[in-house]
């Protein structure tokens, strides 16, 4: 380990903050390192590996197209990508897809779409204070916190950011000058935060009421995190355009870009493209992916076990009035929301849970974030609980 561990911190450039652990191998919720140490995993490579580690259908999947065809230009067709499109079109708003390889890039082809539909001068997009939409200039100018903009000013114009919760504020910020208004459902890296029903309501009816494109940043929340293929079924409003990424391949890298017709018939071609955008291998796993999340009682099992684990973590804020105020999130997405004093602690919460071989994350400096697998079981849930409380005892 330590071999790994200092060689890769003198290889690369020092942009993480990583825990002493060489990752080699992972099934379902479980994660082991080359120690033989095994891990419960609520991270999951920041909600990434939904089906679990090494799904058996998606593996069968990636290696069955790697065997048949790797790469080919988007000059060509392929069927992978095919089927992956007519299956993100048959069960959400969209009309239209394009691919992408991550979560920064697809918002990336969606700031250029709106832009592009608003016609000229009207180029700005309102997103949302605590919002996280990717490490790109482009998308570090629309994330709403300001560490992330540190440093690397001048960022690109047209990108101005409404205070949380705030209608009327947001409505003043709208001009002549605005074509879309950015947000996620649920802010993930804000620290587990979804948009108040009536907030995302609201938000929709501005768009339409100024002609904005409204688009929904589903990166992190989409593709069955909540309990429902997409984030944005929970609150009875569509948008006009989405991206999703982290957990559409189940662990390889892909980005979908969707939109309705009328919005994304202001690309033409030229506008957009990606030279690995839509790869068969990537596409074959995605394909699985939703085949396997579509499946009878898989989402509905997703809802049981939120509530589940937000019944759990309920329970830990009860216990521990002192370090933890309560439970937010929607599905397999859940934050334990920390008290002042326990938030100053989080970090340590993290490195305790790690000790104790679970893996868990601190969002936006308030709360600890569970992301696992969306195939968790209750028992996981209890194990990881109990370590938690553990940890809660020593602070
Ligand atoms: C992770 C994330 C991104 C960025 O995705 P990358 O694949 O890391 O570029 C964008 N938006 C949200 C909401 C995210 O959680």
């Amino acid at each position: 380990m330590n071999n790994i561990k200092e060689k890769s911190d003198s290889l690369f450039m020092n942009t993480y903050g990583r825990f002493p652990a060489v990752m080699v191998e992972g099934k379902g919720c479980i994660l082991k390192d080359d120690t033989g140490k095994e891990y419960l995993d609520f991270v999951a490579g920041i909600a990434v590996c939904s089906l679990g580690h090494c799904h058996p259908a998606v593996t069968a999947a990636i290696v069955a197209q790697a065997g048949r065809l790797a790469h080919v230009s988007n000059l060509y067709y392929t069927l992978p990508q095919t089927e992956l499109a007519e299956l993100l079109v048959a069960n959400s708003f969209a009309d239209r897809v394009f691919l992408a390889n991550s979560g920064a890039e697809v918002n990336e082809g969606a700031i250029k779409l709106a832009r592009k539909h608003g016609g000229p001068g009207r180029y700005e997009i309102i997103s949302l204070e605590g919002s996280f939409h990717g490490r790109t200039l482009a998308t570090v100018a629309a994330t709403g916190q300001a560490r992330f903009h540190k440093g690397f000013e001048p960022l690109p114009d047209g990108f101005v950011h409404a205070p949380f919760g705030d209608l009327a504020a947001l409505e003043k910020m709208i001009s002549a000058k605005t074509c879309a208004i950015l947000c996620e459902p649920l802010q993930g890296e804000g620290g587990v935060r979804p948009l108040p029903l009536e907030y995302l309501q609201g938000i929709r009816k501005l768009c339409d009421r100024h002609g904005l494109a409204l688009i929904f940043d589903e990166v992190q929340v989409g593709m069955g995190r909540t309990g429902r293929l997409f984030a944005y079924e929970h609150f009875g409003v569509e948008p006009d355009i989405m991206t999703l990424a982290k957990a559409l391949g189940n662990g390889l890298p892909i980005g979908a870009l969707l939109a309705r017709q009328e919005v994304a018939a202001s690309f033409t071609p030229g506008d957009h493209a990606s030279t690995f955008g839509g790869n068969p291998v990537v596409c074959a796993a995605a394909v699985t992916v939703m085949q396997t999340m579509l499946a009878d009682g898989f989402l509905d099992a997703v809802t049981r076990r939120g509530e589940y684990l937000a019944g759990r973590l309920q329970g830990v804020a009860e216990q521990f009035p002192g370090l933890a105020a309560g439970v937010r999130g929607l599905g397999l997405i859940q934050g334990l929301v920390l008290t002042p004093r326990g938030a100053g602690l989080g970090a340590e919460m993290v490195k305790g849970l790690f000790a104790r071989g679970v893996l868990a994350n601190f969002a936006g400096g308030v709360a600890l974030r569970f992301i696992p697998p969306l195939v968790v079981s209750e028992s996981q849930i209890d194990e990881m609980v109990n370590r938690l409380q553990d940890v809660f005892r020593t602070l």
